[in-house]
């Protein structure tokens, strides 16, 4: 990544181009002290750009960073640099932070210890409504808190989720279905899934263990201001075996129709195809 496709935040000054090169004596690389967050223009739009604004600096503050800029200014500073790009393209927009140098055997990052930011936007095609995906079930698991930072969009998550994703891969599916630390459903390997049975929406509810998304939430919203019944419940992998129709949702491609969980097909469904409408229908009024 290179040239127009950076923003990058150093000492105070936004500049173009420059890619901050991490150190191997930075905190981050050492210590694994990375959050990131991630959102997405296209259509001309940028559905919920402040939530994953927030969340990134949330995120910073989970693992002892002190985020460098406000959401606020996060906004702003996206929609500058997205002005390089038309409506036609879709991009993909992933705000970063890590800690720099604190020091030798600084486990704990110092307070006032320094930290990176950048701001890659990428271009990334979204997803039409036929693309679609299929599902397995991985003998992997999400960690719980006490385990590991469960509470950011932490990097140091991601190696338990790449494993998940390559074994799915490996066995011929396109995405892993992970169980949390109790056996229960708790989201695929990128994304938060929903299974609808009955003419109503199930999705598993947050217990700490899973990303509860953004994008999840807002198809929750618009699903129950359709009058849809969404429940957030405990979910087994039977009740996905028993749907009649599964989704999956995230920042990415918003919405994804599964086709298939191991031996189980689904079509695409009336509901993943109304929830699909009932997003961009939000987005644009926003
Ligand atoms: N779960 C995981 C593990 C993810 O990486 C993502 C993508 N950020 C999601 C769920 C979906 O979250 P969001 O809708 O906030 O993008």
């Amino acid at each position: 990544a290179t040239g127009k496709n950076i923003r990058t935040y150093n000492d105070g000054a936004w500049h173009d181009g420059d890619v901050p090169i991490m150190k191997a004596a930075d905190h981050a690389m050492w210590l694994g002290s990375n959050v990131f967050d991630g959102a997405r223009y296209a259509y001309g739009l940028t559905p919920d750009l402040d939530k994953h604004c927030v969340r990134v600096n949330a995120s910073a503050r989970a693992l002892m960073l002190t985020p460098a800029v406000s959401a606020e200014d996060m906004v702003e500073i996206v929609q500058e640099g997205l002005k390089a790009y038309n409506p036609d393209q879709a991009v993909y927009i992933r705000p970063m932070y890590w800690g720099i140098e604190s020091g030798y055997s600084a486990i704990v990052p110092a307070e006032d210890a320094e930290v990176g930011f950048a701001i890659c936007l990428e271009e990334v095609p979204m997803a039409g409504p036929d693309v679609s995906t299929t599902l397995t079930r991985t003998r992997f698991r999400r960690p719980v808190l006490e385990h590991s930072v469960v509470n950011a969009k932490a990097a140091c998550l991601y190696p338990n989720n790449a494993r998940m994703l390559a074994e799915a891969k490996a066995k011929g599916f396109g995405n892993a279905l992970v169980a949390d630390a109790l056996g229960n459903v708790a989201e695929t390997a990128t994304s938060n899934a929903f299974a609808v049975k009955d003419g109503e929406v199930f999705t598993p509810v947050p217990n700490g263990t899973f990303l509860a998304g953004i994008t999840r939430a807002r198809h929750i919203e618009n699903l129950r201001a359709d009058g849809m019944v969404v429940h957030e419940t405990t979910m087994s992998f039977d009740d996905f075996h028993d749907a009649d129709e599964v989704f999956l949702t995230g920042n990415v491609h918003k919405i994804t129709p599964v086709t298939a969980f191991d031996d189980t097909q689904y079509q695409i469904g009336p509901v993943t195809r109304r929830a699909r409408e009932l997003y961009w229908d939000w987005a644009k009024s926003e």
